[in-house]
């Protein structure tokens, strides 16, 4: 299974030609690149972001109908996108819940997209020593009646190690081998929900400032299979590295 390395390009930039400018910039750099690469840009972008694989920061539950501001999985899919986040905590911080996050991963499955489920504790949880039961209560209420998730992505992501944009000043970060044992508990988890066969197959990634000076240690001591990357996906340079260091 190749690594895969998802850019989250959040709410950024702020006109098409910086999008382009930033995402030829970033395809030249990875040219040869053998990892899976994603690019998320914001929906508007979505359409003119032609060869690399594309991905949604977020789909409707419902396909199409009175749901005014909504973009749905099937119209995602129309326009050749394949991957979509769902559950990202920027997105639960503002009231998410674990059951629209199901109804996005069962219409994205539905639709023939690829859904990156984020899961992961925040701060106060892992002071007090919650980390586990957060993550099972997040994938048990994502995952619920969902069968046919071949196609899933798992992104752990303690949210208290998401940067505000800055990778580099990041003051605290869960060390490669704590990711590791946190990753191979949600395949665990994930091998009760379906089979051991089954959770073998699905591939867990990080996120919380992966950086080019840091993604090297989780790829080899935390065995990590990629990378959601928010603020560096906005660096080709630093981008392009960690593809590299992911091949
Ligand atoms: C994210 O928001 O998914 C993320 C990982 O951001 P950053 O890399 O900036 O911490």
């Amino acid at each position: 299974m190749k690594n895969l390395i998802v850019a989250n390009w959040k709410m950024n930039p702020v006109s098409q030609e910086e999008a382009k400018n930033l995402f030829n910039d970033i395809k030249q750099r990875i040219e040869s690149a053998t990892a899976e690469v994603v690019i998320c840009p914001p929906f508007v972008y979505l359409p003119v972001l032609k060869g690399l694989t594309l991905g949604a920061q977020n789909c409707f539950y419902e396909d199409k109908g009175t749901f005014t501001g909504k973009i749905s999985a099937p119209m995602l899919k129309d326009i050749g996108v394949e991957y979509v986040i769902i559950g990202h905590s920027e997105i639960r911080k503002m009231g998410e819940t674990d059951e629209k996050i199901n109804k996005r991963i069962k219409s994205a499955l539905r639709a023939g997209l690829k859904p990156i489920l984020c899961v992961g504790e925040n701060y106060e949880q892992k002071e007090k020593g919650e980390t586990e039961t957060v993550l099972k209560n997040q994938l048990a209420g994502a995952l619920s009646g969902v069968k046919d998730a071949e196609n899933l992505t798992v992104a752990y992501e303690p949210v208290w190690a998401i940067s505000g944009g800055d990778p580099y000043k990041t003051k605290e970060l869960p060390t490669a081998e704590k990711v590791g044992k946190t990753h191979s508990y949600i395949r665990n988890l994930l091998a009760d929900m379906y089979s051991k066969e089954f959770a073998d197959n699905i591939r867990i990634i990080y996120g919380g400032s992966s950086n080019a000076g840091n993604a090297e240690d989780y790829l080899k001591n935390g065995k990590v299979q990629g990378f959601l990357v928010g603020g560096a996906s906005l660096k080709p340079d630093d981008f392009s590295k960690i593809v590299k260091l992911a091949e």
